[in-house]
């Protein structure tokens, strides 16, 4: 860690927007950065709840703490996303999961309307609200139309997601001229936002910038970010469909020419174009960027840097345990941890962190007394219960019925402790699959009364939900198939607010050595279902020994909180970024 203060001053102290700017200036970016040359956040998915835009996952939640800790650090950061005008919400009605969809006003979370943009699509000029909401110094930047449709509605290669990309990329584009805003640095959210590069790409060579010279240029200044691990699993697109919805916004011959010439049999995967347009590019853990298949056009293993994802701990933990790690100097005032926190974790003894586990349980029970459980039971926990939880977009990969295989096991490991399970997780829309093994798990449940009474699925994990949980449980559960998991948010928020983290040994976590938590590893899953039981016999005695509490959460805390913290995660892109 770096000894020297990254940024300029505490932000706290700044109440004027003027003094505010000077701050800014002073920044070591002043020559890169400025509030007219910001850096520019492009993504199809945003998820931030008090600003009106719900996602579908840890993308958009990573999105939205992207631009939380630029605030907070004082970097000028745009963001540019869709306003959907509807959106999605799980329900549980008769025992099965399904989804509802609400209408979404941006004018309710402070949103104005700025000026409309068009695309071109169809032979029709489409016609885009441009909306922005401004915070310090940055901003989101959004477009929407009340056609807009809703976040990965309808299939990833159809015309209705390269409608809502193009918009994104061309229009977007288009609003940030419209603004003033020029960008020094494109970040690229996924391959769903290349359209962006390519707009500008396309500015620069239609107005008489060298073809070449205007590539280099974009090249230089986009940053694509990966989150997928094989290019393999990704969604083409056809010329045709390039023809009606892409072709018609281009202005210079020589990029329209560059496009077409990237089809090959007539269909395209994003990620190539995407690879060609940006020279920066960057994958969301140590492990991810190193196992990320990807290949350029030539066939080429593409390499990716490693820029762990982090969480904005503002958010994230619990107030209590925030002014802790502030008055013992563990993190400082833009959330990086100081050079000296691993000794100052020793203040973290048993009574405190039982303290916060009290506070952070009246927390979940104010977030559970609307969301009952699959038997429409409302739960409240006392300071004595026990909780266990997995909590995480319920797909195949994450296995989110691991625990489950030996019931009887299960029912023996909690029975001893009288402890709780609680799975909450969104199955994504139209996941038959899923939704029929989260049927197949609720049954199995069922069919046990103590099981029954004991193991609680709770629909419409969201980020009350996600922040409810891991400060009032006790431990937390993820176990990843390995090699499957990029990154992973959902466990930082869980180390950040002392539980116990129970994992395999993949994605973020996966940056330190397995012995800082209770490592799952097995060479099949019968090896690890049999580890993952004895974890969690382990986490249960630990909870019950404040020597053993003390230890395993400082140690867990002092391997993973610089991974962690979202700060750091942006002191990583622009020292990438902007090379001293
Ligand atoms: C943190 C968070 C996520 C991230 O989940 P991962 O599976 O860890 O990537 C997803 N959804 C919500 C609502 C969250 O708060």
């Amino acid at each position: 860690m770096n000894d020297e203060p990254y940024f300029y001053h505490p932000l706290e102290n700044i109440e004027d927007i003027d003094e505010f700017e000077a701050a800014v200036e002073r920044t070591q970016f002043n020559k890169a950065l400025s509030p007219e040359r910001p850096y520019t956040y492009w993504t199809l998915e945003l998820y931030d709840q008090e600003n009106g835009i719900r996602g579908g996952g840890g993308l958009g939640v990573l999105a939205a703490d992207t631009r939380r800790v630029a605030e907070q650090m004082g970097v000028p950061f745009v963001l540019i996303t869709p306003f959907y005008p509807s959106e999605s919400k799980q329900v549980m009605q008769n025992g099965h999961v399904s989804d509802e969809h609400l209408p979404v006003d941006y004018h309710d979370f402070g949103f104005r309307l700025v000026d409309n943009v068009y695309v071109k699509c169809c032979g029709n000029l489409c016609k885009l609200d441009v909306v922005e909401k401004r915070f310090r110094n940055t901003r989101i930047v959004c477009v929407t139309e009340p056609n807009f449709g809703e976040l990965y509605s309808g299939m990833s290669g159809s015309d209705h997601r390269l409608y809502q990309e193009v918009s994104l990329g061309f229009g977007g584009y288009a609003a940030l001229k419209l603004l003033g805003l020029k960008p020094a640095i494109m970040q690229l959210n996924e391959v769903a936002t290349f359209f962006a590069a390519l707009a500008r790409l396309d500015e620069l060579a239609s107005n008489g910038m060298d073809f070449y010279e205007a590539v280099v240029y974009t090249r230089k200044h986009t940053l694509y970010t990966n989150h997928t691990l094989v290019q393999a699993a990704e969604a083409e697109f056809s010329e045709e469909q390039f023809e009606r919805f892409v072709y018609p916004n281009l202005k210079s011959p020589a990029v329209k020419k560059w496009m077409r010439d990237k089809f090959e049999n007539g269909r395209l995967k994003l990620s190539s174009v995407t690879i060609e347009i940006a020279e920066l590019r960057s994958g969301v853990s140590k492990l991810h960027a190193r196992v990320a298949n990807y290949r350029d056009i030539s066939g080429n293993k593409v390499k990716f840097r490693a820029v762990t994802n982090g969480v904005d701990l503002e958010k994230w933990v619990l107030p209590e345990i925030l002014t802790f790690y502030r008055k013992y100097d563990i993190i400082d005032n833009i959330g990086l941890p100081t050079p000296g926190f691993r000794d100052a974790l020793e203040n973290l003894s048993s009574e405190k962190i039982r303290e916060f586990k009290r506070a952070g349980r009246e927390i979940l029970n104010s977030v559970l007394a609307d969301r009952p459980d699959q038997n429409g039971q409302i739960l409240h926990f006392s300071d004595e219960d026990f909780i266990f939880d997995f909590k995480r977009r319920f797909v195949d990969y994450k296995r989110p019925d691991l625990a489950f295989r030996d019931l009887n096991r299960l029912k023996k490991i909690l029975k001893e402790r009288d402890a709780h399970y609680i799975i909450a997780g969104r199955i994504h829309t139209g996941d038959s699959v899923m939704g029929a093994k989260l049927d197949k798990l609720l049954a199995d449940v069922e069919s046990d009364e103590f099981l029954n009474t004991h193991v609680h699925y709770l629909a419409n994990y969201d980020e009350e939900l996600a922040f409810g949980l891991s400060c009032g449980s006790n431990v937390a559960i993820n176990v990843p198939i390995v090699g499957l998991e990029a990154c992973g948010t959902s466990w930082m928020k869980d180390v950040a607010n002392l539980n116990l983290l129970i994992s395999t040994h993949d994605g973020g976590v996966a940056d330190v050595s397995a012995e800082n938590y209770l490592n799952v590893h097995g060479v099949n899953e019968d090896e690890e279902l049999e580890e993952l039981y004895r974890r969690m016999e382990e986490a249960i005695s630990a909870w019950e020994n404040d020597f053993d509490l003390e230890f395993l959460l400082q140690k867990q805390l002092a391997a993973f909180l610089p991974v962690i913290s979202g700060a750091r995660m942006m002191k990583d892109y622009l020292d990438y970024l902007f090379p001293a």
